[in-house]
């Protein structure tokens, strides 16, 4: 109600001491807003200006300090920074950094569909029509084509009713799990699960218990001890792990939902396009039926080369999110350039299988070769995501970095990302490689290896050094 209307009826003397008094009210509402502050000062404006640029300085927060200290000790031992690296060309099994080509060890571009000629081609035709925006939420801005198309792909590729599109793989899990589960539930995850569903779990406010990784014994037990206690329960997994290239078992996971009555989401962020004969993920690697598992996610940022999430299952699922996750609902549709990529992207995989297989052949090369080297793979099966175990975070680094030196791109994986004992190097491989890119990769890594190994440094001693 405005002003006007609120003092209609009343007389002119009476009309301006109403007013005033609202104009008080707002006042002291402004004043008691900002109050902390004020209450902590003795009243004068300098003290007051103080005292907030104090409290938004986030270098005093004791994190922030920690990060510092962690980066002083990087420094103080002469190890260049390896994230953020400034790539000036696509990555694929190659890139460009700096004006320099390396062997490319570090790129989700699992099936080279990102600088793929179709894909570039529609990403730019969607441009030329839609623009680079569509402006707002599906719901109010409307629909566009491509939209629907690629949810229609998607549900086709994995075999289900429907799927549903969102902006970013991360807020897919976030918003997902977050709205589907609530205080009275229980969610189970892998303890190597991504923290994405991490995050939509803590948002749902269910009880999460986490089992060993890839433990299925320990989630059988886990679910005989709780399941009874909670309303709704949800099994969280992954079709391949990210940091560890492993998988799970997926006939016995349908059985164990089965029996004690749970949902199944798998995240098949790095499985799409990489297991299964023509690419269709973990459930065609095991010839499971699909629409056994209750909720596929996937991104559209590894094998769709694009960018943005999505979940794939019954129609009502599909139909229940459209109209009320947050994360969709309050979030802005696709972008025409990434949705006719993730579509195009789809179109290519199903038309050009070799590159599943090359894909597949190549990972089995890299590490059927880093086994035969005496490397630490760790619990990789060989599907696109091989590990190297250095055994610390620090010669983690300095190994990128030595890689870098001799042609080869590969990240190093560090706490807290991971235990600090199996801090690694993580090996992405493409259909692109080429077989002696590989043996190349694994022999140098051998012999910088052993040089790191050597090498003799104390990272708790130097962090208190620059404390
Ligand atoms: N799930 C898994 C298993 C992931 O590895 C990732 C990111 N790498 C995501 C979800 C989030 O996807 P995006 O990066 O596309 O937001």
């Amino acid at each position: 109600m405005t002003d006007d209307r609120k003092s209609k009826g009343l007389g002119a003397t009476e009309r301006a001491k109403l007013l005033e008094s609202l104009r008080a009210d707002k006042k002291s509402e402004r004043q008691s807003a900002g109050g902390g502050a004020a209450r902590n000062t003795r009243g004068s404006a300098t003290e007051l200006k103080t005292t907030s640029a104090r409290a938004f300085d986030f270098s005093t927060l004791p994190q922030v300090k920690q990060l510092a200290m962690q980066r002083a000790a990087a420094d103080l031992m002469g190890i260049d920074n390896p994230f953020f690296r400034p790539h000036d060309a696509l990555a694929a099994g190659e890139t460009v950094i700096d004006g320099r080509r390396y062997d490319n060890f570090a790129s989700y571009n699992y099936l080279g569909l990102n600088g793929h000629g179709d894909v570039t081609k529609a990403a730019k035709a969607a441009i030329e029509r839609f623009g680079t925006s569509v402006s707002a939420s599906r719901v109010v801005a409307g629909e566009r084509p491509f939209h629907g198309e690629l949810e229609r792909a998607l549900a086709d590729l994995h075999g289900v009713e429907d799927a549903i599109v969102m902006v970013s793989g991360h807020a897919t899990n976030v918003t997902t799990i977050g709205h589907l589960l609530g205080k009275s539930d229980l969610v189970l995850t892998d303890a190597l699960i991504h923290n994405s569903i991490s995050e939509g779990a803590r948002l749902s406010g269910a009880t999460r218990l986490n089992f060993r990784h890839n433990d299925l014994d320990a989630l059988e037990d886990l679910l005989a001890g709780n399941r009874h206690k909670y309303e709704r329960a949800l099994i969280a997994v992954e079709g391949i792990y990210s940091m560890d290239g492993d998988y799970p078992d997926l006939p016995r996971l349908l059985s164990l939902k089965q029996d004690y009555d749970a949902w199944l989401l798998v995240d098949e962020a790095h499985s799409m396009g990489v297991m299964g004969k023509t690419g269709r993920g973990i459930a065609e690697h095991f010839g499971v039926d699909p629409q056994a598992v209750d909720i596929w996610m996937g991104t559209l940022s590894k094998t769709f080369s694009a960018c943005g999430g999505y979940i794939a299952g019954s129609k009502s699922l599909c139909d229940y999110l459209r109209a009320t996750a947050p994360g969709f609902v309050f979030s802005v549709g696709l972008s025409p350039a990434l949705g006719a990529a993730a579509l195009a992207s789809i179109e290519v995989m199903k038309r050009e299988p070799e590159r599943i297989a090359r894909l597949q052949e190549n990972g089995r090369r890299f590490l059927e070769k880093a086994k035969a080297a005496g490397l630490n793979t760790g619990p990789s099966t060989g599907f696109a995501v091989v590990p190297v175990i250095v055994g610390d975070s620090p010669r983690a680094a300095i190994l990128s970095n030595r890689l870098l030196k001799r042609g080869i791109n590969a990240l190093p994986i560090i706490f807290p990302a991971v235990a600090e004992k199996s801090a690694r190097l993580r090996f992405f491989i493409t259909s692109e490689h080429t077989p002696d890119q590989i043996d190349r990769a694994v022999e140098i890594v051998a012999e910088e290896l052993t040089i790191v190994r050597g090498a003799d440094f104390d990272m708790a001693a130097l962090m208190s050094k620059s404390r």
